[in-house]
C-alpha cells in the first residue's frame, strides 16, 4: 500500500513520524476520515471546512492548500488503485526546536500523513440484525468538537465495549445523557417516530454524516430534534442508530443488553439509510451540488 507520508508517496512499511514530532509526544494533531465512492469523495469540502476548524482551534497551520490536499489524496487512491475506500488524513504540530507545553513560537512545519484504509460495506445481516452497544461514563475531555488524534478515552470505552462482547459504545455525560459512540454520532427514535440526536456542542464531533442525515431527514418531512436524550429514555425508544463517514447509517438494537424497541433495525433507520444512499449516488453523479460550507 503506497501512503503520503511529510512529502513524499511511500510504501507504508517506509513511512514513519520523528520521535520529537508533537504529535507522538503530546497527541497534537487533528485528523480527518473521508469516504470515496467511485473516486467521489462523500461531502469531501465539509470533511475540508472540519479539517480546517480543527487545525485553527489548535492553532496548527495548514500543510498545504485545501486544493493540494484534494490532489494528493487522489494520487494516494489511483496509486492504489483504490476507487472506493477510506481516506485517513492526519495533521501532526511537527518537531519543535524544543520541548515545551506551550505551541512552538518559531514556525514548526506540520506533518501530513495520508492513508487509505479499505472500505469495508456495511453488511447485509449488520443492516437488519443492527449493532449492540454498551453505555459507560465519558472520560474525554472539554473539547470533542475538535477531531483530535488523542483517542485514548474512547479507545479505553471500545475496549470495555469488547470486553463486554458488544459492538460499540455510547458514552454517558455526567447528568446520565448520551454524548454519542466512541467513534460515531448517537440518535433514538421515539415512539412517535421524532428523531433525537445531541446538539453540537463542545462534548461532541459535530459529525459530517449527522449533519448530512439531519438536513436529508427535515427535507423528507421527518421530525429531528437536537436534544440530548438519557440513557433512562431508551427504554422507550422506538429504534435507535448511529452515523459515521465509514458506515453511513447503522441501526442499534440493543443497549446495555435491552433489546431498542423490537430488538431489530427499524423502518425509520432503514429509510434514513436509504436516503443516505440515495444521496451519497446522486452526490457523485453531480446531482447535488451543495456549495453551503460546514460550520462546527
Ligand atoms: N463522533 C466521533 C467521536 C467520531 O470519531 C466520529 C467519526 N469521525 C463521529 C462522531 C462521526 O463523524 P463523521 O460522520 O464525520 O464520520
Amino acid at each position: 500500500m503506497i501512503v503520503y507520508n511529510n512529502g513524499v508517496y511511500c510504501p507504508l512499511m517506509q513511512a514513519a513520524a520523528s520521535v520529537q514530532d508533537r504529535g507522538y509526544q503530546f497527541g497534537d494533531g487533528v485528523y480527518e476520515v473521508i469516504h470515496y465512492t467511485d473516486h467521489h469523495g462523500v461531502d469531501e469540502d465539509w470533511h475540508l471546512d472540519r479539517l480546517d476548524y480543527s487545525l485553527a482551534q489548535l492553532q496548527i497551520p495548514w500543510p498545504m492548500s485545501p486544493t493540494a490536499l484534494k490532489q494528493c489524496i487522489r494520487q494516494v487512491r489511483l496509486k492504489n488503485n483504490l476507487s472506493t475506500v477510506n481516506i485517513y488524513i492526519s495533521i501532526t504540530r511537527g518537531v519543535p526546536v524544543t520541548r515545551d507545553f506551550a505551541f512552538p513560537k518559531r514556525f514548526c512545519p506540520p506533518v501530513l500523513t495520508i492513508i487509505p484504509y479499505r472500505h469495508k460495506p456495511v453488511s447485509q445481516g449488520l443492516r437488519t440484525k443492527g449493532m449492540t452497544v454498551i453505555t459507560a461514563p465519558d472520560l474525554r475531555w472539554g473539547r470533542c468538537d475538535i477531531k483530535a488524534i488523542a483517542l485514548l478515552a474512547p479507545s479505553m470505552a471500545k475496549q470495555s465495549a469488547t470486553e463486554a462482547g458488544a459492538d460499540d459504545v455510547w458514552m454517558v455525560d455526567d447528568q446520565g445523557f448520551i454524548t454519542e459512540g466512541s467513534s460515531c454520532n448517537a440518535f433514538m427514535v421515539t415512539q412517535a417516530g421524532e428523531i433525537l440526536t445531541r446538539p453540537p456542542s463542545h462534548a461532541i464531533l459535530k459529525g459530517i454524516t449527522r449533519t448530512r442525515l439531519i438536513a436529508l431527514a427535515r427535507a423528507a418531512g421527518l421530525r429531528v430534534t437536537e436534544r440530548p436524550f438519557a440513557v433512562s429514555e431508551l427504554n422507550d425508544a422506538a429504534e435507535a442508530f448511529i452515523t459515521r463517514t465509514t458506515g453511513f447509517v447503522i441501526p442499534v438494537t440493543r443497549v446495555d443488553q435491552n433489546p431498542v424497541g423490537l430488538g431489530q433495525a427499524g423502518s425509520v433507520t432503514h429509510n434514513l439509510l436509504s436516503l443516505y444512499e440515495t444521496f451519497v449516488q446522486e452526490q457523485k453523479h453531480g446531482h447535488i451540488t451543495d456549495t453551503t460550507r460546514f460550520a462546527v
